[in-house]
């Protein structure tokens, strides 16, 4: 499967990590739409969040995105999952943004 999201979790490009458990990886967005923008990926490859329904990988995701949250940001951030292509999803790999205008 040719997915940029499983590439980066098998460490293929060298992607610098924020954070990463055993079930999710996070590091920043290539392309920030705010001051603090940071994406939370399973490394288990589902297509978007509703057919994300392992518990293991569900508690794993939001673990990371507490931890990570907590340590990037003020405290203040906003969780977005895009999901599908009309509401702006563009990778096809679960991943759950990070957005903050107050850093840590
Ligand atoms: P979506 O539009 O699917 O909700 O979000 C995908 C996000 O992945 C976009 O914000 C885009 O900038 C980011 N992105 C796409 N390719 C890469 C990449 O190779 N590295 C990083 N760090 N971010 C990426
Ligand atoms: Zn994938």
């Amino acid at each position: 499967m040719d997915c940029i999201f499983c590439k980066i979790v098998a460490g293929e490009f060298g992607t610098e990590l924020l954070g990463e458990n055993e079930h999710a990886i996070s590091f920043r967005d290539i392309n920030p739409q705010a001051k603090i923008h940071i994406l939370v990926v399973p490394k288990a490859h589902t297509s978007d969040v509703s057919k994300l329904d392992d518990p293991d990988t569900l508690t794993g995701l939001f673990e990371l995105i507490r931890k990570v949250s907590s340590e990037q940001t003020d405290g203040q951030f906003r969780l977005q999952f895009n999901t599908g292509e009309r509401e702006g999803q563009s990778v096809f790999h679960t991943h759950a943004h990070i957005l903050s205008q107050g850093a840590a």
